[in-house]
């Protein structure tokens, strides 16, 4: 089948022969489509085969010309729009040139070789940069880009610096964050108590000490504080885990070069171009069986096949890692759920009970940019967490949207928030779960800082309908005439933005909880697409959640609501391996608050599905975090099985999926002692069923998968595969994220087009 790719790359390819070389390669490579100069970068569009795409993709990069740098490559996958030769296009100059800030970039290796000589002026000095790498969005104040707006503007550049940074011919020419040893930044290491131990490069081998001796350091990163810690030792792992208030969830590691980590985990190209890359994103890699686990424990990653791992990206991890020689943890520096530290006073506040010594510098950090978490399905890249490396590069959309900036403010969980300006849309770095006071007031900042960033005065606002989500409440606090989309048509439009799709299609938006418009949980619905407006076209059987929200981190509650709802309150009455998991007085209360509809909110959601099966098949009974239970599920499915449960699907004006079947054969299996592996994949398998014969009732071919069920990789690729076979046309995420952090994307391309709709109406 034949794929475009649609590939937008930054940095200094601009006269340097880069579209020559594409076009040799295009040609050579046999692929239709063009490259194109632009302001805002070099576009590339190709068609031909996925393999020999690929193929194009990973060379770019290995035989770029000499002098051509990319600082950002970004690149999707699309529809053949069937172009018949390969062609240099004219640059188009469309007048509007939006501001654009690059993202923060993993050090380049010409700098890493003036970090390592000791005969150059900036040997071992942890700040060294110049105009292809370094740190951008991290330091920026205000646009324009110039040293006087990024929080650099502090220090005065000694004569050597300024001499580099005037001469056009030097590569740190105008590279606004240039340092050296006489005039820029430095580390020092300090104790809690803020005892300063030591300074420079001794602070650097002092910490590759102290880590190395077991201990929990504060490091001063690129876009935010970071714990480090080694990542062999379990006692380490658990007092961490205790300090940080994070129960279950893994740990990101840092490795000390690419070697070591092929030694512990299966790597496949586009894996490694993706550690490699200038982005330099955490990404999700299968753990090899026979791997050296005397170097990671297993407890970083427990009972999860995967784990998340990075390169060293900045010149002080360099520096660090190559003292220590091993694998570390490196997760973000906050308590659990909060955003992170950025400033010395927040660090040594809070976290001063969590970091044993604190590793700081004096460039201050002007907004926090977490690590991004990237995973390769379907041998593409996909997004699960977008922040340094990637915001706040913009999406395109397909339409223009005159004058009009929307700021959208996103959902809840895994909150982001998006600007536009002209067809571009901002979207913002990873901001979180909104519950916490510190969170709320990151995304606070984020929304002034936006607004600010790109001179928007007169927003027109997009928030969730959730009337108690915060970020709801501050849209109608703080704005007039905010538009309201709901949250699973908000996930459909995201998806359908970023795959610049047109005409109808069926939206499955699948996730854990979102407002639906009758009051009640959704979270398992399929919609009609057009492009501007939605048509509900199906939805799962809702059952009751004893305690509402407690059931995120409550398997057993979605479990006891989904028997409740096939066969009523004789659950309580007999012997149930469900009820058994609450105590006397628990059982009492839950037949109360089901029986008389309390504090019970009906909900159609497949996350919460996905737990209670996880539950009753004995998979995953607690979940310290959103979507254990069902990722748990994910990783337990056997491979192989191709069979399913049946279901049924009951006519309405809204289709309902009906899934008591399921259930019910899944309890008889239970009993029959058939493996919860066998029970988890004909369980995937039944999903991807179900959407086959929605999409079959639909009659329509492209079918847009969205929301966060389907960051399961066992899920999406079985649903991709299948509805490809039948003869449709399945589209995912894959520069932004398929769970709440696409949301803000998706409320402004509906806000856009029911704007254009009213204006078509009125004509
Ligand atoms: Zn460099
Ligand atoms: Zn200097
Ligand atoms: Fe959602």
């Amino acid at each position: 089948m034949i794929q475009r790719v649609s590939i937008v790359i930054r940095g200094a390819v601009q006269g340097v022969g880069f579209r020559p070389f594409i076009y040799r390669l295009a040609t050579e490579l046999h692929l239709k489509g063009f490259v194109l100069n632009s302001p805002t970068g070099v576009f590339i569009e190709a068609e031909r085969e996925k393999e020999i795409l690929n193929v194009f993709l990973l060379r770019i990069e290995k035989e770029k010309p000499v002098h051509a740098i990319i600082q950002s490559m970004e690149f999707s996958f699309l529809d053949a729009t069937g172009y018949t030769q390969f062609e240099i296009r004219e640059s188009k100059s469309n007048g509007k040139t939006s501001a654009f800030i690059l993202p923060d970039i993993a050090v380049c290796d010409d700098c890493l070789k003036e970090m390592f000589d000791p005969n150059n002026r900036r040997y071992l000095y942890p700040f060294i940069n110049c105009t292809n790498c370094g740190p951008r969005f991290s330091i920026i104040e205000s646009l324009p880009y110039d040293r006087p707006n990024t929080s650099m503007k502090i220090f005065k550049m000694c004569d050597d610096c300024k001499k580099e940074y005037l001469d056009p011919l030097d590569r740190r020419f105008h590279a606004q964050p240039i340092a050296c040893p006489n005039c820029g930044p430095h580390v020092e290491l300090l104790t809690p108590s803020g005892l300063v131990l030591s300074k420079n490069n001794n602070a650097i081998l002092q910490t590759a000490e102290k880590i190395f001796h077991g201990k929990i350091v504060a490091l001063k990163g690129l876009g935010g504080y970071q714990l480090i810690c080694r990542a062999d030792d379990e006692n380490v792992i658990t007092l961490l885990r205790k300090r940080k208030n994070r129960e279950g969830k893994p740990f990101a590691l840092m490795f000390p070069d690419f070697g070591s980590v092929k030694n512990i985990c299966e790597v496949f190209p586009f894996e490694e171009r993706l550690l490699k890359s200038p982005e330099a994103p955490i990404v999700l890699l299968k753990r090899k069986e026979k791997g050296n686990q005397e170097l990671v424990h297993d407890s970083i990653a427990l009972g999860n096949p995967m784990f998340g791992v990075m390169l060293p990206y900045t010149p002080l991890h360099h520096l660090l890692l190559r003292e220590l020689q091993i694998p570390v943890i490196a997760t973000s520096g906050n308590l659990s759920e909060e955003p992170m530290c950025i400033s010395e006073e927040e660090a040594f506040q809070r976290l001063k009970n969590i970091a044993d010594y604190f590793l700081i510098h004096n460039r201050p950090i002007v907004r926090h940019v977490d690590d991004s978490i990237v995973r390769v399905i379907l041998e593409r890249e996909m997004i699960m967490r977008r922040a340094r490396g990637y915001a706040p590069l913009p999406v395109e959309l397909n339409c223009e949207m005159e004058d009009e900036t929307y700021l959208a403010v996103g959902g809840h969980l895994k909150n982001t928030v998006a600007l536009s300006s002209g067809k571009n849309v901002f979207v913002s770095q990873h901001i979180g779960d909104l519950s916490t006071q510190e969170a709320f007031s990151a995304f606070q900042n984020v929304v002034d800082d936006f607004k600010k960033l790109y001179e928007a005065k007169d927003v027109h606002v997009v928030a969730d309908l959730h009337p108690d989500y915060l970020s709801t409440k501050f849209a109608k606090s703080n704005f007039e005439n905010v538009t309201f989309v709901q949250h699973h048509q908000a996930h459909v439009a995201s998806c359908y933005a970023e795959n610049k799709l047109d005409g109808t299609a069926l939206g499955v938006s699948w996730d854990g909880t979102g407002y639906g418009l009758d009051g009640t949980i959704w979270g398992g619905e399929f919609y009609h697409f057009d492009g501007t407006s939605f048509q509900h076209v199906a939805q799962f059987r809702k059952f009751p959640l004893p305690g509402g929200d407690l059931a995120i981190k409550e398997p057993k509650r979605s479990a006891v609501g989904l028997l409740y709802e096939i066969f009523g309150e004789e659950i309580f009455n007999k012997q149930n391996d469900v009820l058994k998991h609450f105590s006397e007085q628990e059982k009492i209360i839950l037949l109360q608050m089901l029986k008389n509809k309390i504090n019970s909110p009906l909900t159609s959601s497949v996350g919460r599905l996905f737990d209670a099966v996880a539950f009753l098949t004995g998979i995953k009974q607690t979940a310290s975090y959103e979507g254990e239970a069902a990722m748990k599920l994910e990783f337990a499915a056997a491979p192989n099985i191709s069979n399913c449960y049946s279901f049924d699907l009951l006519p309405g004006e809204v289709l309902i999926i009906d899934w008591r079947k399921v259930i019910e054969t899944i309890l008889n299996e239970m009993k029959n002692k058939t493996s919860s592996k066998i029970i988890s994949a004909k369980f995937h398998n039944t999903l991807v069923e179900i959407i086959c014969s929605v999409a079959e009732k639909s009659h329509e071919e492209k079918i847009v998968l969205s929301g966060g069920v389907f960051q399961n990789a066992y899920l999406l690729e079985n649903a991709v595969h299948r509805l490809r076979t039948r003869g449709f046309k399945p589209y995912w995420h894959q520069r932004i994220p398929t769970n709440d952090g696409g949301i803000s994307l998706g409320q402004i391309a509906v806000a856009v087009n029911q704007k254009k709709l009213k204006l078509v109406e009125a004509v």
